[in-house]
């Protein structure tokens, strides 16, 4: 089966544009990327441009691709962060070459550390952080030089021994890369390279108490990997002097090039850890994988396809502009997806029973449906139908306008795939409610057609109520209603009240599997639906994933116009 994403066109961005000139000009034969997450939250919606970009471009040129964990912050990271980033970025549909971590390296960094105190390129400082921050000078005036500066070499390597030795407090001394206080890039005003933090990191454990810093870190873990290109965010632009001072400074196997891109910023999301991480803290969501976040696993568990995510990141492009990318164009990326492949069925959210009072009372018949309607390969199934059927709470209207081509007292729909039937009379509970309604049918009207060309315009969804599979449902709608959620000062301001709807007593048709696994259905007018985690036999639940027409945009446009 040809699935949009399976048919796109070749991808072309100024980054595949500079690795194949690399590759043409012979500066390397065989290309080497990464993607390095720190493992302090699970992967969002930002990290998949990334992961689809590095692991996409080492695919596309016969290369290879690292997935490297940067821990090098021991407070703020943890093992199940580890094992669902591995879990996001295989199911992304990529392999990766190696998975290394910057722990692994901390002993050669520590050598890289000496040598550069060795070559009379780093010190000790032994300033307070407060005192460091306040000499390090504006974006107009040039830092003040440490005391500590130029102690000797011997010196030098004589704290940072007793650093690592354990002999200070946090914070007590720090080793700082000594390159210019007064350079007009304040990234480059002697950075600190080594900081003392006793605390207990989850691989390493207690053998270190001084922890590397990120700049220093990465560009020598790209060198001891043999990266060729280093692809990174445009914030990381105002580093890059100082990633290839350390390369240059030291003796190290290769010297990757560092190349920067805009981030994906995306309307009514937030891409920032630390804030997904409040929401999941104080239990505004149903954990990192609630299907309303813009996680990766949130969003597997809603029902994206790794193609359809692929083929937004594709679309969206790699620049050097940072850009606002519309949520629709993510969402019609899955909706292309899903539509080739969900197979059709048809469920009720908030039902309606209707009785039809002329068909026999223990009588069943089944009508073919088709799973899809343009592939013949998914296949029919057989849908029950009875005297008492379940339709939809909105395709009924009592006292319904002239253009309401639904159910109502009197008028006639076509029962989708069934029959034509007529609503004869309204039943009601006794607080005045709809409690089910009397209809007849025409036996006449079987799969939908009558032989004296009688037309209806209405279809609508039924589900037999003797055969029905009863289904929690859950509809999601944006977990933000600003566009910009990452400029609120608090995250609580930001969210849409309904962005979870709960349908308790869904009725679908029994032809569905209510146990977890990647099948998608799409339920006919409703949209895709998808299993949840949680769901099973005996506790269906479903979720819907995508409706199948963008209402939002519909809202916009109106809000546009006012
Ligand atoms: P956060 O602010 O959410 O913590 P981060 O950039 O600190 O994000 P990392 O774990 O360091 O998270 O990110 C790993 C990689 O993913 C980095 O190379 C980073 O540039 C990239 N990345 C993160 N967010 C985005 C985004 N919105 N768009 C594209 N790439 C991103
Ligand atoms: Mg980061």
């Amino acid at each position: 089966m040809n699935t949009p994403s399976e048919d796109r066109a070749p991808v072309t961005n100024f980054i595949r544009d500079i690795i194949a000139h690399d590759i043409k000009s012979g500066k390397h034969s065989h290309i080497i990327t990464r993607f390095p997450p720190e493992p302090n939250g699970y992967l969002h919606i930002g990290h998949a441009k990334s992961i689809c970009l590095n692991f996409g471009v080492a695919q596309d040129f016969n290369g290879d691709c690292n997935l490297r964990f940067d821990d090098t912050n021991p407070e703020k990271e943890e093992q199940e962060y580890i094992d669902s980033i591995r879990e996001d970025v295989a199911w992304l549909g990529f392999k990766w070459k190696s998975n290394p971590s910057a722990s692994d390296y901390f002993d050669q960094l520590y050598e890289y550390a000496v040598s550069l105190i060795n070559k009379g390129l780093a010190y000790v400082d032994s300033l307070s952080p407060d005192e460091m921050r306040a000499q390090r000078g504006t974006l107009t005036e040039p830092g003040t030089e440490s005391p500590y500066r130029n102690r000797s070499i011997e010196d030098n390597l004589d704290f940072f021994k007793r650093m690592k030795a354990g002999e200070f407090a946090d914070g007590e001394h720090a080793l700082r890369a000594k390159i210019d206080m007064a350079s007009p890039n304040i990234n480059l005003r002697d950075p600190v390279i080594y900081r003392i933090r006793h605390a207990t990191h989850h691989s390493t454990g207690d053998l270190w108490c001084i922890y590397p810093m990120y700049d220093f870190t990465h560009c020598l873990s790209d060198a001891i990997e043999g990266i060729t290109h280093s692809l990174c965010t445009l914030e990381f632009e105002d580093h890059r002097p100082l990633y290839d001072w350390f390369l240059d400074q030291l003796d190290t196997p290769c010297h990757p090039r560092q190349i920067e891109f805009a981030r994906l910023q995306l309307k009514y999301t937030l891409t920032s850890k630390r804030k997904l991480n409040q929401l999941v803290q104080e239990g505004i969501v149903d954990g990192w994988d609630d299907p309303r976040m813009p996680t990766i696993s949130g969003m597997r568990r809603r029902g994206f396809t790794p193609e359809s995510i692929r083929n937004f990141s594709d679309i969206i492009g790699v620049t050097k502009k940072d850009s606002m990318i519309e949520m629709g164009v993510l969402e019609n990326c899955l909706r292309e997806d899903l539509n080739v492949r969900a197979q059709r069925r048809m469920a009720v959210l908030n039902p309606l029973k209707i009785i039809i009072e002329n068909y026999p009372e223990d009588q069943v018949e089944y009508f073919d449906g088709k799973n899809h309607p343009q592939y013949p390969d998914f296949g029919t199934r057989k849908i029950p139908f009875s005297r008492e059927l379940y339709i939809e709470q909105e395709d009924f209207m009592e006292d319904a306008p002239r253009k309401f081509f639904r159910l109502a007292p009197g008028r006639e729909v076509r029962l989708r795939f069934a029959y034509y039937i007529t609503c004869q009379q309204v039943i009601k509970n006794e607080d005045g409610s709809i409690r089910e309604l009397i209809c007849s049918y025409d036996p006449e009207s079987r799969g939908g057609n009558t032989p004296d060309g009688r037309k209806v315009k209405g279809t609508i969804h039924w589900v037999s109520a003797a055969h029905a599979i009863d289904a929690e449902v859950r509809s999601y709608d944006r977990l933000f209603n600003v566009v910009n959620p990452a400029r609120a000062e608090d995250v609580h301001d930001t969210l849409n009240p309904k962005s979870l709807q709960i349908h308790p007593n869904g009725k679908l048709e029994p032809e569905i599997e209510t146990s977890r696994q990647p099948l998608a259905y799409q339920f006919e007018r409703l949209g895709y639906f998808i299993a949840d985690k949680h769901s099973s036999a005996e506790k269906p639940v479903f979720n819907r994933t995508m409706s199948l027409r963008d209402s939002w945009a519909k809202i916009e446009k109106e809000q546009d116009k006012n």
